[in-house]
């Protein structure tokens, strides 16, 4: 039999923490990054709203400014982060024992032990997805696929919030 592999990915994800913990700024375009008081440094993460206006992660605070004036810096607080890694993985824990972080914002979840009790992949997704947002606050994309790769490939694919399964018929 197949593996279920997940693979879930919280969007935007320090820019969407950081919206939590300031809600006035959730409306406007939100970038995570430097020392926006030097205009040093580079942006490691942007909101939709920033995305739009062109702001990339990796490129300079400055160059991000001029593309999109009205753009809000935040100095990053890994302490954030690091807690609502910490509660997205306590999701996850709830469908599978097998769970493979990658970095503070991905995880890989093996699910073929679960379906059993919790249903197919992709109702697990649907779950997980419903409890992040719910309990969380925050969206992810998940990818539900028979290999590691895959499952990576299709929470890629499709973002924000969106579950994309890739099947052996579909690929
Ligand atoms: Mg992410």
């Amino acid at each position: 039999m197949d593996r279920v592999i997940l693979h879930s990915d919280m969007n935007s994800f320090y820019a969407a923490v950081e919206c939590l913990y300031n809600p006035e700024i959730r409306d406007k375009p939100v970038a995570v990054g430097g020392n926006p008081e030097k205009r040093h440094g580079i942006i490691l993460a942007k909101n939709e709203k920033a995305k739009k206006a062109g702001v990339k992660t990796g490129e300079a605070l400055w160059q991000a400014m001029g593309k999109c004036p009205g753009l809000i810096i935040v100095p990053p607080n890994y302490e954030r982060y690091l807690r609502y890694s910490k509660l997205s993985r306590q999701i996850y824990n709830r469908y599978s024992d097998q769970v493979e972080p990658y970095g503070l914002d991905e995880s890989w979840v093996d699910c073929t032990n679960s379906v059993k009790i919790h249903g197919s992949g992709e109702e697990i997704a649907r779950k997980i997805s419903t409890e992040i947002k719910d309990e969380l606050g925050v969206t992810v994309s998940i990818g539900v696929s028979w290999n590691k790769i895959f499952a990576k490939y299709g929470s890629d694919y499709k973002k924000p919030d969106a579950i994309t399964v890739i099947t052996r018929d579909n690929y």
